[in-house]
């Protein structure tokens, strides 16, 4: 296969597009949880936004996540219904940069974007990156 059918395969590089308010939803939600990792899912339609699920980080890390299961199955079950994809899994690296740790690259399982939140000054950016084995690429993060 060559490499145009493989960019094809997967759609969600091409990065995401955040409705404003689900951008900020997230930015409040991992500021509120510094100094320990915050983590959560993006759900919508063709890229576009259409809610944000903060789920609880039940490592309570300011290094580690890991999505507690009741909280993250009863998003993906509100996905559903609704008819939305998973778009994004988001977190925080409250001490670190907004770039995927070896950990992060490890145990990227899911084909959509990951983004990554870190403080710069008093306030908290995010970049997004599509994360295939042991590739890091950065996908486009756009606000409407
Ligand atoms: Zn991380």
């Amino acid at each position: 296969m060559d490499g145009m059918g493989l960019v094809n395969l997967h759609p969600p590089a091409r990065g995401i597009t955040l409705h404003r308010e689900h951008w900020q939803a997230m930015r409040e939600h991992v500021s509120r949880e510094a100094p320990y990792e915050a983590c959560g899912l993006v759900a919508g339609k063709d890229g576009i936004s259409q809610a944000v699920y903060p789920i609880p980080n039940e490592l309570r890390s300011p290094v580690r996540y890991r999505m507690e299961p009741r909280a993250q199955l009863a998003a993906f079950e509100a996905m559903d219904e609704a008819g939305w994809d998973l778009l994004a899994i988001y977190h925080s690296h409250p001490q670190g940069r907004a770039i995927p740790s070896a950990i992060d690259i490890a145990e990227a399982a899911y084909p959509v974007v990951y983004l990554i939140w870190a403080p710069v000054g008093k306030t908290w950016f995010c970049r997004g990156y599509w994360l295939e084995g042991k590739r890091v690429q950065p996908v486009p993060v756009r606000l409407l």
